[in-house]
């Protein structure tokens, strides 16, 4: 039995007008991390390089400055990159001039340097259930073309697999305007156990095979490298490059879409384990023989916050049996919580049960980690549902020590092509590795 009460939700707090991004949000010039990884291994070329393209536009005397080398050595090294082809010289700005009355001494006009844009080009995918997305980056990181497939025939068969993100990256080009020979490398997220290192697949809700050597298949469709990450990861990077992570050394991202990803920023870099696979926030265990998850554990995280948690609770407690069957999990998850703002007391229970979990999940992340930073990331009606204000106090309640700063937690709401842009920031690391580690 359902037993109606008038309403006891909080209200749905207003979108913001720029959620869709919140790169929008960060009006900064330049991408990229705004500091070098700790253990970087770059030599002063690469960090010359990727100072000028984080800060967008910048005098040489300044990248001496950050860099904290000599004038002279950054004047040798800025003739060098601009013979390679790969800066320019630009008109100083205002911003530039503001910082510096120029830097080109006696007699030349001052300038600033900027990436040149047309030096490389690189491509991200974002590959999942419902659409796969592609976006193409110069290499200062503007997006230059970008394609959007919605999925028809549900194969998950590496190879057809595959052949969709052959389909989505040849519109992205087509958009652009240039075909595929102008790529540099290809970066491809997608849900799972992903090893970015061996560029295997060891398990993904969209390919049916396991352990698949997808970058190699992909390689070979596209003749192009090819490097596959976890697409929450890649987000990750995402916000490392282009979003609020810039200018932090560390912090957590969360993601719910299908099922809970992590990803986590040390020291200026990408954490992903010492086999790649580390950060399964979905999978850590809240309940000792708990809720069956869709890895084929128990108790996991996942198996009580994820929309197919949601839905077989649903069609438990409200007796929606079969209803699962005949629309899709998304729209199942929608009602529900239309029940739950209607005062439907076990529909609500649903949600403020999820929310709890989610909290406990987030309390053990600042538990273990001490972030500055939480970012939530996903669609954003979801953290409505399940992470009201309610959840933001149970989860402060679980956190440790009465004394302790409790991070602070951002919801983003990303699109596709965030996602595919992180994609794209992987494969622009790897172009600028290759081009200044090289030799
Ligand atoms: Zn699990």
């Amino acid at each position: 039995m359902v037993t109606l009460t008038p309403d006891p939700l909080p209200p749905i707090p207003p979108r913001p007008p720029s959620a869709l991004s919140n790169v929008d949000l960060l009006d900064l010039p330049g991408c990229g991390p705004l500091a070098s990884p700790l253990e970087s291994g770059r030599g002063l070329r690469q960090q010359v390089f990727e100072r000028i393209r984080a800060q967008g536009s910048v005098a040489r005397v300044d990248v001496a400055k950050d860099l904290g080398v000599s004038p002279a050595s950054v004047t040798t090294i800025c003739a060098d990159l601009i013979d390679m082809g790969v800066i320019r010289e630009l008109p100083l700005t205002r911003k530039d001039g503001a910082r510096r009355d120029g830097d080109g001494g006696r007699g030349r006009p001052p300038v600033a340097l900027g990436v040149n844009p047309e030096a490389r080009y690189v491509a991200g995918l974002k590959l999942s259930d419902l659409a796969h997305a592609a976006v193409i980056l110069d290499f200062a990181g503007d997006v230059v073309g970008r394609a959007n497939l919605p999925r028809v025939h549900l194969s998950l068969d590496a190879e057809a697999v595959a052949a969709e993100a052959e389909r989505v990256l040849a519109m992205a080009l087509d958009d652009a305007g240039m075909d595929l020979s102008a790529l540099s490398a290809v970066g491809v997220g997608l849900p799972g156990l992903i090893r970015n290192d061996t560029g295997q697949v060891l398990w993904s809700p969209i390919i049916r095979e396991r352990l698949v050597p997808f970058a190699d298949i992909l390689e070979r469709r596209l003749g192009r490298r090819t490097l596959i990450d976890n697409d929450a990861n890649l987000l990750t990077l995402s916000e490392l490059w282009f979003g609020v992570g810039r200018s932090l050394s560390s912090f957590v991202m969360v993601t719910i879409e299908r099922g809970l990803g992590m990803g986590l920023v040390l020291d200026n870099a990408l954490w992903r384990g010492s086999h790649g696979v580390g950060m399964e926030f979905g999978h850590i265990k809240v309940q000792l023989d708990g809720a069956l998850c869709r890895c084929g554990q128990r108790g996991c995280l996942e198996a009580y916050v994820a929309d197919y948690a949601l839905a077989r609770e649903a069609s438990t407690a409200l007796d929606w049996e079969g209803r699962g069957d005949r629309t899709d999990q998304r729209t199942l998850i929608e009602s529900l919580y239309a029940e739950a703002r209607l005062g439907n007391e076990a529909a609500r229970t649903i949600f403020q049960r999820a929310g709890r979990y989610l909290a406990l999940g987030l309390a053990t992340i600042t538990n273990l980690l001490d972030p500055p930073l939480i970012i939530l990331s996903g669609d954003r009606m979801r953290y409505d549902q399940i992470y009201p204000e309610a959840a933001m106090v149970e989860m402060r309640g679980l956190t440790l020590g009465a004394v302790r700063t409790a991070p602070r937690v951002e919801v983003h709401a990303w699109s596709a092509w965030d996602w595919a842009r992180g994609a794209a920031a992987e494969a622009l690391r790897d172009t600028t590795d290759a081009l200044f580690q090289s030799g």
